[in-house]
């Protein structure tokens, strides 16, 4: 899960972890009043969405118009430039052309910077370990830097009995060029914002920029946290934070019903039960010359109700033209889930083929419910055999 900017510079600051003042606005009179409440003569005005790049981008009704985060010098300007992006859809290389619509701007103190740098915190998977990563070259993308100069990129990995420790921010603090108290400050700042990490159950906290003021100090400009989903039971003050405007619907409503559901591009949806064989049916499909337009897991205890849910998720993507329900039948009874897709297919009034491939408990009495129902509803004999079918129904429909 994400949140927004703002979002996770309130959370940081708990941790000790240096953020300029700042409040969030829903209306360009909010906007002043946050202003004028933190005083000052220099704001930045910065557009609250789920992807970075904000600063670099455009607004979709003014393309050749001013970024996504602005820096201003009057209170009057930070109601007129919060106005000009509440509302409007802002387009970053983050988000793609489609973009996304800024209902939320963030009001800042300004800020006299002198470096910019990078600072991350996340699981690095091929050590196995939570792993530090800064670079001096801070305020431009990670992964352009990584590229181009992976010299450029430093990386500390904590053991996991030790828990991050001075001598681990030192070594960044070093390694980024810091002197003088800018390396006590700096250090007290990766002390912090590691507690958070490990206390918050993020997955990842990207700070870019971080940044030296002209008094030396060191502060957060951005911040990025994302959560391990998994551990987001015991943090409901996070899960409070969800911006729903920011996630896809469809997965959304998946995860409403219990559903593992990943959206993908192409045209075969599937229903299965248990992640290893949807694996296997997206796998095979592809085998067979097309492309799985989902991943979704129906989990083994799945009702009825749970399997209509999905089968309408399923048809709610455009670009399904062929659906594979493959079931292995062993918590769950193959006859259940006959009846739900029966119920699902008379409820959306099914306009592709759908192929059902049935295997385990009661699949006798499955595959006579489905051949009773007088549905168009092909039957496999086994996955190569209903994959195969399917990807022929759909050349055969186009
Ligand atoms: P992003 O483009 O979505 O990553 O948004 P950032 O929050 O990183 O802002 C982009 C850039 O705006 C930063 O790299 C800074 O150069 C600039 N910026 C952000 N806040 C301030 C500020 O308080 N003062 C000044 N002068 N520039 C700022
Ligand atoms: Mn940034």
């Amino acid at each position: 899960m994400n949140i927004h900017e703002y979002q996770a510079k309130t959370l940081l600051k708990r941790f000790g972890v240096a953020v300029p003042k700042g409040g969030v606005a829903y209306t360009a009179g909010e906007a002043a009043a946050v202003a004028r409440e933190l005083g000052g003569s220099v704001w930045v005005v910065k557009s609250q969405i789920h992807a970075g790049g904000r600063g670099a981008g455009h607004f979709a009704n003014n393309p050749s118009g001013k970024g996504g985060v602005r820096v201003v010098k009057s209170v009057d300007d930070v109601s007129k430039n919060a106005a000009e992006m509440l509302g409007q859809v802002l387009v970053t290389k983050q988000t793609g052309p489609a973009g996304k619509e800024v209902k939320r701007v963030y009001i800042e103190e300004g800020c006299d910077i002198k470096r910019e740098l990078y600072l991350g915190m996340l699981v690095d998977r091929a050590t196995g370990r939570v792993t530090l990563m800064a670079s001096t070259e801070g305020g431009m993308e990670i992964e352009e830097v990584a590229h181009h100069h992976p010299e450029k990129i430093l990386k500390v990995a904590i053991d996991p009995a030790s828990g991050v420790q001075a001598f681990h921010a030192r070594q960044i603090a070093f390694g980024l060029g810091l002197e003088g108290k800018q390396v006590a400050t700096a250090t007290k700042f990766i002390i912090g914002l590691s507690k958070a990490f490990h206390e918050l159950d993020a997955s990842i906290i990207e700070i870019n920029p971080l940044v030296v003021t002209g008094s030396g100090d060191v502060i957060a400009l951005d911040a990025k946290v994302n959560f391990d989903d998994n551990a987001l039971f015991r943090h409901k003050d996070i899960e409070e934070l969800r911006d729903e405007d920011e996630e896809d619907p469809s997965e959304l409503e998946a995860a409403k019903h219990g559903l593992n559901y990943v959206k993908l591009d192409g045209t075969i949806g599937c229903l299965v039960n248990g992640a290893g064989l949807a694996m296997a049916t997206m796998d095979i499909i592809k085998l067979y010359g097309a492309e799985p337009a989902n991943f979704l897991d129906v989990g083994g205890g799945a009702t009825k109700e749970r399997v209509t849910t999905a089968f309408k998720l399923i048809l709610s993507d455009p670009n399904v033209e062929g659906i594979l329900v493959n079931i292995f039948g062993g918590i769950m009874r193959c006859d259940v889930i006959a009846e739900g897709v029966i119920a699902a297919a008379r409820e959306v009034s099914l306009h592709v083929p759908l192929v059902v491939r049935l295997e385990g408990t009661n699949v006798e009495l499955g595959k006579k419910i489905l051949a009773e129902s007088g549905l168009p509803i092909v039957s496999g004999d086994n996955l190569a055999d209903a994959a195969e079918k399917v990807v022929k129904a759909v050349k055969e429909a186009a």
